[in-house]
């Protein structure tokens, strides 16, 4: 940056005039704009400022020193500058530098990391309420005294955690306010999580456990953006081992974020956070309210916050004092955002930790190769633990082959499995079912003429969902109620139900066990978190005996009295060809595998029915050979020259005119990249050809290791002008080819 930030101000008003800064706005603008600096306005690079846009007036960022000569007469000046601390260097170069990685527009990752605009105004404020002294001296009802028992502390508190502490319905707490006992204070809302204590509660770590968590704990004190990847079967202890990392960053007044898949339906991991620290930890997602995302985004930012669990999306809050990153589930594919700027939160959480200086943190039982590359190539530590803790035995995995195991007709379990569910049961055990297909059949057809329900929009079959009688797409929404004949050849009671998705799983299960208590869980089970939560309670309690569901079910829980997981369908994910279709399907299923037996005295047991047994990836998960599977897949990989041997950015071109969009494609492919260790393949029409009726083609840029893709890429754009028309994204590393 120039030389006018050596001093962390810009304020210094220059000799002809006024001073001047360039801010960024999030919008999809690739620069900062300069803006004049109102005299008696001081500003620092990071500073959070309102800065008139065309006919707008919007919130962005300083940048950095002026850019352009702009004329005097045609700078505007900034209207407004937010009472939050700056926005820190090391964030900034981060989003800079994600923009760079991702060939996306800068404002657009400015735009992820402004994600609560409301909290640069002035803090929220509430009423709090606190003991007086005419309290000590009053006469109050058995529930009154509950409340006057809880506020002895002296601490105030809002009403509803009054309630709540005291066991009492808020109109004691308004009862108690009007006889004076408590008093009422306006002030700021507090952030959450700022009172986590490390020595709350420590449990005895293994010798395993210490010795990893030592290595942890040195590098959070030393400030090193170390990479660890800290591998260990489900109920290794790992996520005890990484909370020493986070007891060590606490001691050191730093803070810690946690990124975990699905945190919304993590109850349980919470519970037991706040069982450690003492505090239930800040959470960031998406379906936290404006007023949590408020208050969170401020304490981050002011480093009052001392733990955020969240979503990828956490990546981008600008924490005041990063002492550690942590990405639970390492290898889990959410990670990857997929729409508006397209880019890796695994991948882009090892930058952060080096522009942070923190060490980050990988734990997975079954680590991508891209991160076990690293390991081999000496980018990473590697910290392993081999057994599961406290003696509890990984599950028995059995391959059931459904050639020899034939369920019957139109049905979908197996008698071996069946079996297994039965004398589950019968030992007073529980038993889950795996599989990621939502609704009750992926497919409806027409007996009498074969016509197959589609999206209008999608390349996509339309889903039945007999829960609500209609048949969906899972792309874009659209959905029908099921007609009573065939709108093709108006056949009546024709449409026939194709596959099994868990509602049709659950009907089987039903029959077969119409005394079992049985529930299903996807997406499609609840409004809300809240009604998700309640099902994995029910488990967790053993008020269910058998639960059903996909993909929401295999990560992270711990249903203590689950004996039996049964894979439906062990075949599903290596359909479609996918580079890491192994390699995704062994690691989920692996997952799925694990949550059997994780308590001691309950024995696991897994089936997996496949049609195709002698699969490498079935082979690998009964055999347990993780590393000689991931061996092999490192030398498929390397000969077929792909990722992470060699390099991909993806570019899908999609637009609303058939003919316009794959016209754009030709003339893209006329001037892509072709050279010295790089060359680019397509367009192809997209395997999802058309999504929310937009129609797609593919191109591959492939590029040797070294080779800079991003320049590669962006030299190719600035040749093309892109009519507005259509829309053309950048993914690179792409983990998904649809
Ligand atoms: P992972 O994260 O590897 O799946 P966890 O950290 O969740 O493993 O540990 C698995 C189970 O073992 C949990 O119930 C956890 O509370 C328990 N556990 C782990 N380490 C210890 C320990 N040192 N002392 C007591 N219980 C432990
Ligand atoms: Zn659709």
């Amino acid at each position: 940056m120039g030389d006018l930030f050596q001093e962390g101000s810009v304020g210094a008003p220059r000799n002809d005039a006024q001073s001047r800064v360039c801010v960024l706005v999030p919008y999809p603008v690739d620069k900062a704009y300069d803006y004049a600096v109102p005299v008696g306005m001081e500003v620092t690079r990071g500073d959070y400022v309102l800065v008139p846009l065309g006919p707008r007036e919007v919130t962005g960022v300083v940048w950095g020193a002026a850019q352009d000569d702009v004329p005097s007469k045609k700078i505007k000046a900034i209207l407004h500058k937010f009472p939050l601390q700056a926005m820190p260097d090391s964030h900034i170069d981060f989003i800079d530098w994600v923009a760079n990685y991702t060939v996306a527009q800068k404002g657009n990752v400015l735009k992820m990391a402004l994600s609560a605009p409301k909290a640069l105004e002035t803090p929220l404020t509430q009423t709090l309420y606190k003991i007086s002294e005419k309290a000590l001296t009053g006469k109050f009802t058995p529930t009154q005294q509950q409340v006057i028992d809880v506020m002895c502390d002296k601490q105030p508190r809002i009403q509803a955690d009054i309630a709540r502490e005291a066991d009492v319905s808020a109109g004691v707490v308004k009862t108690l306010h009007k006889k004076g006992a408590l008093t009422a204070i306006e002030a700021a809302m507090p952030p959450p999580c700022i009172n986590a204590n490390p020595d709350f509660f420590r449990l005895e770590l293994s010798e395993a456990q210490e010795s990893a968590a030592r290595i942890l704990r040195t590098s959070v004190s030393a400030e090193k953006s170390d990479v660890f990847v800290l591998d260990g079967v489900t109920g290794a202890g790992k996520t005890e081992v990484y909370f020493e990392a986070v007891d060590a960053a606490m001691r050191a007044d730093k803070q810690v974020l946690i990124l975990m898949p699905e945190i919304a339906l993590s109850n349980a991991f919470i519970d037991r956070f706040a069982k450690r620290f003492g505090c239930r930890p800040a959470l960031w997602h998406s379906s936290l309210t404006q007023a949590q995302r408020r208050v969170t985004y401020r304490g981050v930012a002011e480093g009052g916050v001392q733990v955020v669990i969240g979503a990828r999306s956490a990546l981008f809050l600008p924490f005041a004092n990063l002492g550690a990153i942590i990405i639970d589930e390492s290898h889990d594919a959410s990670y990857k955002q997929e729409e508006g700027v397209t880019y890796h939160a695994r991948d882009m959480a090892v930058v952060r930790g080096h522009f942070e200086k923190c060490p980050v943190i990988l734990a997975s039982a079954t680590p991508a190769l891209e991160t076990m590359q690293n390991v081999w190539d000496g980018k990473y530590k590697h910290i392993h633990l081999p057994v599961r803790h406290g003696g509890a035995k990984m599950p028995a995995i059995d391959v059931i082959d459904l050639r020899e195991h034939k369920p019957e007709r139109q049905a979908f379990l197996s008698p071996v499995l069946l079996q297994a569910l039965k004398e589950t049961m019968e030992s007073g055990a529980q038993s889950l079912l795996f599989l990621n297909r939502r609704g009750y059949a992926p497919l409806t057809l027409c007996r009498s003429c074969g016509h197959r329900f589609e999206c209008a929009r999608c390349t996509a079959w339309l889903v039945e969902h007999r829960a609500t009688n209609r048949l969906e797409c899972h792309h874009c929404g659209y959905g029908i109620k099921i007609p009573d004949a065939c709108p093709e050849c108006e056949d009546v009671d024709s449409l026939a139900p194709c596959g099994p998705g868990i509602e049709r799983i659950e009907e089987e299960v039903k029959y077969h066990f119409p005394e079992a208590r049985v529930a299903v869980l996807s997406s499609d089970s609840a409004d809300d978190t809240h009604g998700l939560r309640a099902i994995l309670g029910q488990m967790r309690k053993h008020e269910l005996d058998i639960i059903i569901g996909t993909q929401i079910l295999a990560k992270g829980h711990h249903f203590p009295k689950l004996a039996t997981v049964g894979v439906v369908d062990a075949d599903l994910g290596l359909h479609g060809g996918d580079l890491r279709a192994a390699e995704r399907s062994y690691q989920l299923l692996h997952q799925v595998a694990g949550r059997a037996g994780r308590e001691k005295g309950v024995e696991g047991h897994v089936y997996l029915q496949s049609w195709n047994p002698e699969a490498r990836v079935i082979q690998a998960l009964a055999t347990g050979e993780r590393d000689t599977f991931l061996d092999v897949e490192a030398q498929e990989r390397k000969l077929a020259h792909m990722p992470p041997y060699a390099r991909l950015g993806a570019i899908i071109v999609s637009g609303t005119n058939e003919r316009e969009v794959e016209g754009f494609a030709r003339a893209m492919a006329a001037c892509a990249p072709h050279g010295e260790g790089v060359q680019t393949f397509g367009p192809a029409a997209a395997p999802m050809y058309r999504i929310r009726g937009r129609y797609r083609y593919r191109l591959l840029v492939h590029a040797e290791k070294n080779l800079n893709i991003q320049k590669a890429i962006r030299d190719w754009q600035t040749q093309l002008k892109v009519p507005s028309s259509l829309k053309i994204q950048v993914d690179i590393d792409p983990q998904s080819f649809l």
